[in-house]
């Protein structure tokens, strides 16, 4: 998609802070770290949430899940992380690429920043 930010992360237009990449999967890190490690996880394909995954993406979004915890050991996070994806504007999707939020190393209240989360 031509003006997708993620897309042009994954031709490389836009320039991230990458921390893994295979042929299905790109993870880097979060412009805006809403903890102190906070990477983001996308597809290779467009797919705009999770409600629209088709046979195409689908495949795209298991590579995803099952790197998950690959990427978070890799950064440090062998003792837990938590594993986020807004889907919907209502529920704070920005974004409207698939990806999921790798969160970890939190502080004592366990807070990351997501509207709605600790209410
Ligand atoms: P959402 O709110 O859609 O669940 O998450 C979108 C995430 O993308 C936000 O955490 C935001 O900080 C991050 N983000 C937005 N623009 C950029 C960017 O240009 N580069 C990087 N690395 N992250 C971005
Ligand atoms: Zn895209």
């Amino acid at each position: 998609m031509s003006d997708c930010i993620f897309c042009k992360m994954v031709t490389g237009d836009i320039p991230c802070r990458k921390v893994y990449e295979d042929d299905q999967v790109l993870a880097f890190h979060d412009i805006a770290p809403k903890a102190p490690v906070h990477v983001l996880v996308i597809p290779k394909v467009h797919v705009a949430s999770l409600y629209e995954l088709d046979e195409v993406s689908t495949p795209y979004a298991h590579a995803m899940i099952s790197k998950a915890p690959e990427i978070a050991k890799e950064l440090g996070l062998a003792e837990g992380f938590r594993l986020v994806a807004n889907t919907g504007e209502a529920c704070g999707q920005t974004v409207h690429h698939l990806h999921f939020h790798i969160l970890g190393k939190f502080n004592d209240s366990g807070d990351t920043g997501f509207p709605g989360e600790n209410d």
